[in-house]
């Protein structure tokens, strides 16, 4: 700076010292730069298997547990509200034991991918709930759009050809629970314990069919 005020060359050697410390700062920038972006590449990955099902790729049962009671709590959600549908395939032990666990595996893949390519993409997760046993929450639902829906995932199982590797193609079929929020006082634990039940009494009515939690059906009639 003295040197340009006296109007003296400033482009020696002496300027040298300057130029490389400006270097190294640079070189730091970009090192830290790469860091970062490792590092965000790491939590993309880990945040993945924190969140999905390995198998299916499928929201895990954490994920939709937290989904559902952020959804349950928006206050706009009670028309036409949230529904659940618990979705378990049926005599899936004896897939295993007549196929093997390789061809069980890709029919939960199969599933699940009938879960994500539904003809109603908005306001839908879909989640593996554990074992042969799928979760779908469905936001702006009436209980009537739910049954449909659940009628849909149901004929779409029974209708997938899952490929066994050794003779004939293995055929699915699976039960389906629906029950929707009856009220916004209503609780995760609640609603899917509803669907439970529901699902429970379309094991007991013969399987491969849709039934809707009894509290449902009756709030559905006096509406
Ligand atoms: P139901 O019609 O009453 O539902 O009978 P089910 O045989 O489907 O039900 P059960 O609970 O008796 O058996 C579930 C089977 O699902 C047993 C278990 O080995 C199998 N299973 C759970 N997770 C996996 C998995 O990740 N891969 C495979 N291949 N099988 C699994
Ligand atoms: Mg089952
Ligand atoms: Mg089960």
């Amino acid at each position: 700076m003295e040197r340009i005020g006296r109007n003296e060359p400033v482009l020696t050697l002496e300027r040298l010292p300057l130029i490389s410390e400006l270097a190294m700062i640079d070189a730091a920038i970009v090192a830290y730069g790469q860091v970062s972006d490792d590092l965000h590449r790491t939590n993309s990955i880990l945040q993945g298997l924190a969140e999905k099902d390995p198998l299916t790729g499928l929201a895990n049962r954490r994920t939709f547990e937290s989904y559902l009671a952020a959804v349950l709590t928006r206050p706009a959600i009670s028309s036409p509200g949230v529904a659940i549908m618990m979705i378990d395939i049926d005599h899936f032990k004896s897939v295993n034991d007549t196929f093997g666990h390789l061809a069980g595996d890709r029919s939960l893949v199969a599933v699940a991918n009938v879960l994500t390519s539904v003809p109603w993409q908005a306001n839908h997760l879909a989640a593996r709930y554990g074992g042969e046993e799928f979760v779908v929450v469905l936001e702006e639902c009436s209980l009537e759009q739910a049954i449909e829906r659940a009628e849909w995932l149901r004929r779409s199982v029974q209708e997938l050809n899952i490929e066994t590797g050794t003779g004939p193609f293995l055929r699915l079929t699976a039960s389906v629970g629906v029950a929707v929020a009856s009220s916004v006082s209503d609780q995760p634990p609640d609603i899917i314990a509803r669907a439970d039940r529901a699902l429970y009494t379309a094991k007991k009515n013969g399987r491969n069919n849709v039934q809707v939690a009894s509290l449902d059906i009756g709030i559905s009639k006096a509406g």
